[in-house]
């Protein structure tokens, strides 16, 4: 009995597990997932985060989900899909949202329909103008990668991961440095779009504001296939999350949480005629009962922050009453969901039912204008004075600093985290923001004093040890 049923999952294993192929795009190998005669999966690695790319045959042509954001493996792509599906007439593209790793290849799809949310040309824009900061990340990150690499034994796991990893990042760079045009979407919608193409239908719902301004959920009810883009996922198949990480109400984009839960209850509703559900990329997986928790949660959140306002109370009392870990246990420790990401999802949800703006956002105004350092105490001073007509989450304000950090804004960066620090003085994590900021800015001391704190207060922080390490290793050298 026991071998036989060992036999039996052997054999359903087989059955719809991925198809690994011996060949290879751009020196990675590739798979090739069937869903049915007519749906496919194509991507690339087996230890890094790419983004995979759904085909359909239909009726009218072939129908496709996402770009890897790469024209070159793009174009690969495209030939591996005529050939599984046996045909070539290419149709329609969509994008599920506006990043590169879902756009960048829409060009080897130039002659096709470009479908996506009105806001995915906005987001492309915003991209492209961080084109010099992507070029300098990877041109600093290349030879750090190759030089991990150079210390790990030929065959340690990890070797592998590192050895794709750079195989996708010198990609990487080379389309940044590239630049060129880009093809936004040609047809756009705002909230919901059906697209019948004779014996398959596409119903796209807006589900933006949880990872980019420009989410979209695709739902094709004649295959039982939801693609979700790169809003959630509840399971890792590598170690390596990319861009499907958190789960959060991003600040500086719109957000319409009524529309959100609508066309999310919408998909919830059709759960019979859903029978997989596919994140953007291929390392991340999304089961219906994960997918129905994040809707619940959203939901829960938003209801009490609207009661909260009608009750007159804080959003300290709305933070309290909860926490990720007592109040949504079930999310507690799932991928992308995390207590900072709560506090978050629950500032920008205040911003849109109270008067109280976010003072992570008028400082990053303030700072990114130059530095109005009378402006900027008046809203720190507000944090202890009752009446406040800003509110301060040490989340929002990490958040906000990074964005500095990662457009080359290092002063800036160093600035927001500062306040941070003195807004929150016992939180380890405020500290080694800082340290990270402070060594981009080549303060090599302050940097090694700010990872001591942010250590002091949590002796168990990875980065602070390794960054310690890295940065007296640094100075050791020179
Ligand atoms: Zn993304």
């Amino acid at each position: 009995m026991r071998v036989r049923l060992f036999l039996l999952i052997v054999l359903s294993l087989i059955l719809t597990a991925p198809v690994a192929t011996a060949e290879t795009v751009a020196g990675l190998p590739l798979h090739i997932q069937k869903f049915d005669s007519g749906a496919i999966r194509v991507w690339i690695g087996d230890h890094i985060s790419s983004t995979a790319t759904v085909a359909f045959a239909t009726e009218e042509g072939l129908v496709i989900i996402d770009t890897t954001g790469n024209p070159e493996v793009d174009g690969e792509l495209r030939r591996v899909i005529a050939r599984e599906l046996a045909r070539d007439d290419f149709k329609i593209l969509i994008n599920t949202h506006e990043h590169r790793d879902h756009t960048g290849g829409n060009s080897v799809y130039a002659d096709c329909t470009i479908v996506g949310h009105e806001l995915v040309e906005e987001g492309m824009k915003l991209n492209a103008d961080r084109r010099q900061g992507i070029i300098d990340w990877f041109t600093n990150r290349i030879p750090e990668l190759e030089g991990e690499l150079a210390k790990l034994a030929e065959d340690d796991p990890e070797a592998e991961r590192i050895r794709e990893d750079l195989i996708l990042k010198r990609l990487e760079l080379k389309v940044a440095q590239a630049g060129g045009k880009s093809f936004p979407p040609t047809k756009t919608f705002s909230d919901r779009m059906v697209l019948n193409l004779g014996d398959t239908t596409f119903e796209l719902y807006y589900i933006g504001g949880m990872h980019s301004a420009s989410d979209i959920a695709i739902f094709v009810p004649e295959h039982g296939l939801l693609m979700t883009g790169d809003t959630m996922a509840d399971v890792w198949l590598t170690n390596t999350p990319g861009c499907l990480a958190s789960f959060i109400a991003r600040p500086g984009v719109r957000h319409d949480f009524p529309l959100l839960l609508k066309n999310w209850n919408a998909l919830l509703a059709k759960k019979d005629s859903i029978k997989t559900l596919l994140p953007g990329h291929w390392n991340g997986e999304l089961t219906f009962a994960g997918f129905e928790a994040r809707v619940k949660y959203i939901e829960a959140l938003w209801t009490e922050a609207n009661e909260a306002v009608v009750a007159g109370s804080s959003l300290q009392g709305l933070l309290t009453a909860n926490l990720l870990d007592t109040r949504f246990p079930e999310l507690s420790g799932s991928p992308g969901c995390s207590q900072g990401n709560n506090a978050t999802t629950i500032g920008e949800m205040w911003i849109t039912v109270s008067d109280q703006e976010s003072a992570a956002e008028a400082l990053y105004e303030l700072i990114d204008k130059g530095t109005d350092e009378a402006a900027i105490r008046k809203i720190v001073a507000q944090r202890d004075s009752g009446s406040s007509s800003h509110f301060f989450l040490e989340n929002q304000i990490n958040v906000l600093g990074y964005r500095f950090l990662q457009g080359e804004k290092a002063e800036q960066a160093a600035a927001m985290f500062k306040i941070n620090v003195e807004l929150f003085p016992e939180s380890w994590n405020v500290y080694d923001s800082l340290g990270e900021a402070l060594f981009a800015c080549g303060d090599r001391d302050a940097a090694v004093a700010a990872y001591e704190k942010s250590l002091q207060l949590n002796p168990e922080s990875p980065t602070g040890k390794e960054m310690l390490e890295r940065i007296r290793g640094d100075v050791s050298v020179n």
